[in-house]
Order: structure tokens, then C-alpha cells, then sequence
């Protein structure tokens, strides 16, 4: 009997990777039983897609995309060809920039015919939404989304963007950016979610938990990055090195990390840069001491760009491929994004005994068992009719919701906004960002006209009763004289005029970009000159509102000082156009507050509200000091008072600590309010910030209506870390902060 079943059994259990009714585990052991070394370091290698590589394998590819340095043999001999062959012989694991459905699917067929069928995972920076499809649905970015201290509403985003990507045959998504954004020179500033560790924090786990959800189903990997403080490099200038105090990667860098990986994050993507000296990509201090030891992340590790190669063409700590591959493999690195020379370089070192096979077996297996977690050995082609359904209105929705409620009212003298259509009946509008795709920001490609609504088509679509006039002026970096002559002219016929102005990390529009991944700046001033645009508008003496679709904290002092409405719009997205007029018609009363403070000047930097108490003590001879705007400002159009702040008596060990506020609304408008919770520890054996975000809710208030909002702080949270970096909360008196009041309580 047992000869007669073995023998009947033996298909199943030859194909045992393939039977989805045996554990996880099972399956990945099976797998990797079955799989040549070449096999399994093709599981570690990820390459782009065909139609990208079409692009780049023109004569000036380098040029194209990496004009910033000399890695001059960028693609040897590899082309659409050779990629197609490498996935049939199964030394592809993952793709990245693939374009559309009908390629994905096509990869995945090639997959296929590889001998053991291993699908492909195919990933996307996907990091407002899966904005870098056409068609798809494009959310504010992640500064902006920040900007709501809304987590439910960003995991609802996630969700979204998830969905979509599954759609369409994509898996694993390149977000959240949980990097803390102090250097607003840094162009990649409004992929974070500000300055704030603990905001950025509670975001990043709120991304990943909606990403992650349903994962077989229609959830994608979410992938931390950039690990660690990838915001940090100096002078705000993407790659340049970091040099970041262990103190200062406690308190600061590593907290959002490490809650997004308790939140169950699968993924990690390590910083390009070096951090004191040693390049993120080969720290096994980060990658393997911290994230799998101390924090027991069990997923898998992937390189940002080309970065193993840099490590030998940009850093120079490896004389070659073979050895800047060792080294990274070695110190945790699992999968490798691009660049040349990997998978035959880490064959080699496993050849010759630098790398352990045990340690390819151990990435293989991290990277397997996602494929498993996925159900993509169960199901991997997507319906050639998906692309219809990315159309779902409730994303579309969910877009407008995000976009106003991330927009952040700065200024409203003399009460100009909410607009009043019967006073101001004859509105101008101009400005670089009044009538494009700028809203849309950076990791987007351009989407069908009919899917985004500018800021004057918005404007156009929600004042009925007014007369609306409009003047197409210079892009952001050619505003000419006659531009600002005719906005003057045309501000003065007009009752009220909307200036539109800010950045441009249009990818499509790379000539004219002012903001995005690898566009940092030196000043942050208004770029060009808008500025100058403003002012025309102001000289004519009536009232002037400034819209800014800005990536990032924009220095505005005049701006502040002279302008009776301005609006922080970011880059909220295809629905951008009418959220803000939505907002500057009163139809919805704005509600976001900074999640990054905005600086005087470029000099101020950097410019956070969680410093030192010393920072400030002496000032500029030619400046103030102090933000122009800090962490947490926003306007609504009500009067929200709060009232009663109170602790308990006594801070106990160990135990929650209780605070208690309410909060009114006066009116006119019923209001969305984030209660914002700070506290500081008021000596201490080192320095402390002189305010830290302790907690934050959301609460709806109608008018009239008083709630009484409850907070519950973990007593841990209090914590500093003492000479000897032990994490201990120390006796004495914390003080509590919500908007002007204050409380305190001893422990
Ligand atoms: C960026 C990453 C991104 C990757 C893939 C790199 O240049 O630093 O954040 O995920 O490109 O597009």
C-alpha cells in the first residue's frame, strides 16, 4: 500500500511549492530545495522594465537619467533582449518600472516559461496614489496628506493605491518615505511627512497597514525607505553624505522606521548615502544589527538606484562590482534595484566563499515567501479589462477628500476668504501653477487632461456668479516683463485677483522642473520670479489671494507680511483645482496645519519646532529667528476656542497618563479640528526639545458644538535618553501643551 501511494503521490509532492493548501513554509522550503544558485540570486536581482528599457538604451542613456555622476558603463550589454532572456532562465526576480497592464502581463508570461515558474514582483513608486500609471487615481503627496493629521483618511489612500496596483498587475509599492524632513533645500521633501517623528510615525503605519491589507487579495507590499535619515544629506543635496549623531538617529530617524516595521512593513530600502562615514548600503550596523536584532523585522532589504554599483563608483569603499556586492550582501542587503553586474557578481562571491550560501538561502527565502503571501503563484495575470475599473469613482472620491483636507490656510486679513462672490464679481486669475498638471508633483506621469482639474478650471467650475478672466503667463522659469505688466493691468480692471504660484516636479517636464527627486535648491525662495508676479498683482491696490502648489516649505516672508489670502494647496492631486476653490468659497472649511515649519530664509536652515532649548538663544544680525510659520500652524474660518486643559496630579510609573481638553466651535462654519498635544520635560539631565508632538486627534465640531477630547499617553513615551543612552523617563515636572494652554504634572 505505502509503494502504491508514494507512487501516486510523487507528482504532488514534486510540485509541492505549487499546492496552495500547504503552509507558507512548506512551500518556500520546497522552492528553494529545487533551485540552482543561479536561480536563487536571480530572485535577488531586480532589473527594469522593457518599455523603460527601450528608452534608456539610447545613444545618451546615461545622460538621461544620471547626469549627475560618471557611471559611464550604466547598461553593458544589457537590452530589451537580454532582459526577456534573463527572466526565461529565471535570474530575474523582480521588475521595476514597468509600463501598464499589457506589459506586466506580458513579463509575467515570460516568467512562465522559466523552469520553475517563479512569477515576477513587479514594483512601482506608487506613493500618492498609483500615480504613475496613466488613468490610475492621483492622490496629494505625502507632505500634503500630512498636513491632515488624518491617519484613517491616509490608510484609506493606501488602500486605494493598493487596489489599483493589483488592478493592474503591480505588487509591491516603493512608500512610505518615513524619513524625517528638517532640510527644506532637500527637493524630496514632500515625500515625507514632515518634520515630525512622531507624525511620521503614526503616517507610515498608517500607510503600511493599508498597502498591506488583504495582501493575497488586492494588497501590495509596502517598502520603508530611505533607511536611515535618507532626508539628511548635507547641504540638502540628494546623495551627499550625512553625518547624523547616534543621539540624534534615536530620537529622531529611527523611531518612524521602527514603528512601521512593528506595523508589519515587509520591506526596506536602504539610503544612497553614507552615514558618518559608512554607506547605508553596506552598514550591517543598520541593516542587520538594528532592523533584524534589535527591531526583528523578518522581511526583505532592497537597494535604492544602482546604489551596490555606487558603491564603488560613488562612494569608492569597494575597488570593484564583485566586491561592492559582497560587501552589501554580507551586511544584510537582500535584493538588489538596477545597476549593473550583481547577479554574476554575487554568484562569484558565493563561488569563492565570500558570500555564505546560507545567507542567499536566507534573502531567497525572505523574498520567496512574499511571492507566496501574495498569491501570486495562484494568480498572477490581471484581466485585460482592469484598466476600465481604475476609474472607480470611489478613489476619485477619496482624491478630492484628501486634497482638501491637506490644504493649509495660511493667511485671511481682514477676513477676504471664505470669497464673497456678490462683492467680488469680477475675479482675475494667472500665476505658473493656475492652469497645469503641477498639482499633480513628483512620481506622477502626466494623466489625460479630463482627469485633472486645475486650479482655474476649478475656480471656472464652482463661482457661477462670477466673471472670471484669466491671463497665461510665463512657466515658472520664464516670467517675462510683459507678464508682469499685463497681471498688474488685469488685477486692477478685477475686484479680487488668485495668483497661483510655486513649484514644478513634473517628471514630464524635466527642463522646467523646480522641485523633486534630484532638483534640491540652494534658496527656497518662490523660484524665478514669482514673486515678482505677486507683487504686480498687489500694486493694483485690490485684493490678492496666493495659491501655492508648493512641494515643500517655501520661504514667503513678504508674502506673509502683504498678502490678505494665502493658501497652501501643495500638491494635492488631480482634484486639487477644486478643493481649492471649494476652500476659498467657504464650501469646505480648511483644516490642515503644518506638518513641517516654514523657514524666514534659506539660511535658517535647519528650521524644526522640536529643537533644543538653546537653538534660539542668540539671534541673526540680519534676520529674526524663529520659523515664519511653525509645525502645526493653519487657519480655519471659525473660531475655535479651547478650554480646560487638564492632567491628573500625579504621573505614576508605568501608568497611562490622562489629559483632558474641549474644544468649541464658535462658528460661523462647522469645522474639522486636529487637537495637537505637545509636551517637554522641563529639566532634565540632557537637553530636551523645548516641545515634542506627544499625540494627535481629529474630532468634527459643529457650530456651537463644545466636545470634550481624551487623551491616552503610554507613561514611555515621556522618555529621553539619558548620558549613557539608556531610554528612562526621569523624575520631575512635565508640562502639557495644546494649542496656548498649558498644564503640568510631576512624576
Ligand atoms: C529613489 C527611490 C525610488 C527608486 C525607484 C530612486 O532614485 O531614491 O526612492 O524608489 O529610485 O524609482
Amino acid at each position: 500500500v505505502f509503494l502504491v501511494l508514494s507512487v501516486a503521490l510523487r507528482p504532488i509532492i514534486a510540485q509541492s511549492y505549487l499546492d496552495s493548501n500547504i503552509s507558507t513554509e512548506q512551500r518556500v522550503n520546497d522552492l528553494l530545495g529545487r533551485m540552482t544558485l543561479k536561480e536563487k540570486v536571480g530572485q535577488m536581482t531586480q532589473y527594469v522594465g522593457l518599455k523603460h528599457m527601450q528608452g534608456l538604451s539610447g545613444v545618451n542613456q546615461l545622460d538621461d537619467i544620471e547626469n549627475h555622476h560618471p557611471d559611464r558603463d550604466f547598461y553593458p550589454g544589457l537590452d530589451i533582449s537580454s532582459i526577456k532572456t534573463k527572466i526565461r532562465n529565471g535570474e530575474i526576480g523582480s521588475l521595476l518600472l514597468v509600463k501598464g497592464l499589457d506589459e506586466a502581463n506580458y513579463v509575467q508570461q515570460l516568467a512562465t516559461e522559466s523552469r520553475l515558474k517563479i512569477p515576477l514582483l513587479i514594483g512601482e513608486d506608487a506613493i500618492h496614489g498609483h500615480a504613475m500609471y496613466v488613468g490610475a487615481t492621483v492622490f496629494p503627496t505625502p507632505l500634503a496628506m500630512a498636513s491632515s493629521f488624518d491617519t484613517a483618511l491616509v490608510k484609506k489612500v493606501a488602500r486605494a493605491t493598493a487596489k489599483e496596483m493589483r488592478l493592474t498587475g503591480y505588487h509591491w509599492t516603493f512608500s512610505p518615505n518615513v524619513d524625517v524632513a528638517r532640510d527644506a533645500r532637500w527637493g524630496r521633501t514632500g515625500e515625507t511627512f514632515g518634520e515630525d517623528p512622531f507624525l511620521v510615525g503614526e503616517m507610515g503605519m498608517a500607510m503600511v497597514a493599508g498597502y498591506q491589507q488583504n495582501l493575497k487579495e488586492n494588497g501590495v507590499l509596502s517598502c520603508l525607505k530611505h533607511f536611515v535619515a535618507g532626508s539628511q544629506p548635507l547641504n540638502g543635496l540628494n546623495f551627499a553624505p550625512m553625518d547624523v549623531s547616534r543621539r540624534t538617529l534615536e530620537e529622531v530617524w529611527f523611531p518612524p522606521f521602527e514603528k512601521s516595521i512593528k506595523a508589519g512593513a515587509k520591506t526596506v530600502m536602504a539610503a544612497h548615502q553614507d552615514l558618518n562615514g559608512v554607506p547605508c548600503h553596506l552598514n550591517d550596523y543598520l541593516l542587520t544589527d538594528i532592523l533584524r536584532d534589535r527591531w526583528g523585522f523578518d522581511g526583505f532589504v532592497v537597494s535604492d538606484w544602482n546604489d551596490v554599483f555606487r558603491l564603488q563608483t560613488l562612494h569608492r569603499v569597494a575597488e570593484d562590482k564583485e566586491a561592492a556586492a559582497a560587501l552589501s550582501v554580507n551586511a544584510g542587503l537582500d535584493m538588489n534595484m538596477h545597476g549593473p553586474g550583481f547577479f554574476e557578481s554575487v554568484i562569484k562571491n558565493v563561488k569563492n566563499g565570500t558570500i555564505e550560501l546560507n545567507r542567499i538561502d536566507k534573502a531567497v527565502k525572505e523574498i520567496l515567501r512574499m511571492k507566496f503571501e501574495l498569491g501570486l503563484f495562484e494568480k498572477v495575470l490581471v484581466d485585460d479589462d482592469n484598466e476600465k475599473k481604475l476609474l472607480d469613482s470611489s478613489s476619485k472620491e477619496l482624491a478630492l477628500e484628501a486634497a482638501l483636507k491637506s490644504m493649509v490656510l495660511l493667511e485671511n486679513k481682514n477676513n477676504v476668504l471664505p470669497l464673497d462672490t456678490k462683492k467680488y464679481k469680477n475675479i482675475f486669475i494667472s500665476g505658473p501653477n493656475a492652469n497645469d498638471q503641477t498639482l499633480l508633483g513628483d512620481w506622477a506621469v502626466n494623466q489625460p487632461d479630463i482627469n485633472v482639474v486645475t486650479i482655474l478650471e476649478g475656480v471656472q467650475n464652482a463661482f457661477d456668479e462670477s466673471n472670471i478672466t484669466y491671463y497665461e503667463c510665463g512657466n515658472h522659469k520664464n516670467i517675462s516683463d510683459q507678464d508682469l505688466q499685463v497681471v498688474k493691468q488685469k488685477a486692477l480692471e478685477a475686484d479680487l485677483s488668485i495668483i497661483a504660484v510655486g513649484d514644478n516636479s513634473l517628471r514630464s517636464d524635466m527642463n522646467n522642473r523646480t522641485n523633486g527627486e534630484n532638483s534640491d535648491r540652494a534658496d527656497i525662495r518662490l523660484f524665478g520670479r514669482q514673486l515678482e508676479l505677486i507683487k504686480a498683482a498687489h500694486a493694483s491696490g485690490k485684493p490678492v489671494i496666493v495659491v501655492l502648489v508648493i512641494g515643500k516649505p517655501t520661504a514667503i516672508p513678504w508674502i506673509k507680511n502683504n498678502i490678505d489670502g494665502v493658501l497652501v494647496a501643495w500638491e494635492p492631486g488631480q482634484y486639487g483645482g477644486t478643493a481649492v476653490a471649494d476652500i476659498l468659497l467657504g464650501n469646505y472649511n480648511p483644516s490642515g496645519k503644518l506638518p513641517v515649519s516654514f523657514p524666514q530664509s534659506s539660511g535658517q536652515l535647519p528650521t524644526y519646532y522640536n529643537h533644543r532649548p538653546s537653538a534660539n538663544f542668540r539671534r541673526y544680525n540680519d534676520e529674526s529667528t524663529g520659523a515664519l510659520y511653525d509645525f502645526g500652524y493653519g487657519l480655519n474660518y471659525s473660531k475655535v476656542v479651547f478650554e480646560n486643559l487638564s492632567v491628573e496630579d500625579k504621573i505614576m510609573k508605568d501608568q497611562p497618563i490622562r489629559i483632558n481638553v474641549n474644544v468649541r466651535n464658535g462658528g460661523p462654519l462647522p469645522v474639522e479640528q486636529s487637537v495637537l498635544l505637545f509636551f517637554r520635560d522641563n529639566y532634565s539631565s540632557v537637553t530636551t526639545p523645548v516641545k515634542s508632538l506627544l499625540a494627535f486627534q481629529k474630532i468634527m465640531l459643529d457650530v456651537g458644538e463644545t466636545k470634550e477630547v481624551s487623551f491616552e499617553i503610554p507613561f514611555g513615551s515621556l522618555a529621553l535618553l539619558n548620558k549613557d543612552m539608556v531610554r528612562t523617563v526621569e523624575k520631575g515636572e512635565f508640562t502639557f501643551m495644546i494649542e496656548d494652554l498649558k498644564t503640568s504634572a510631576k512624576y
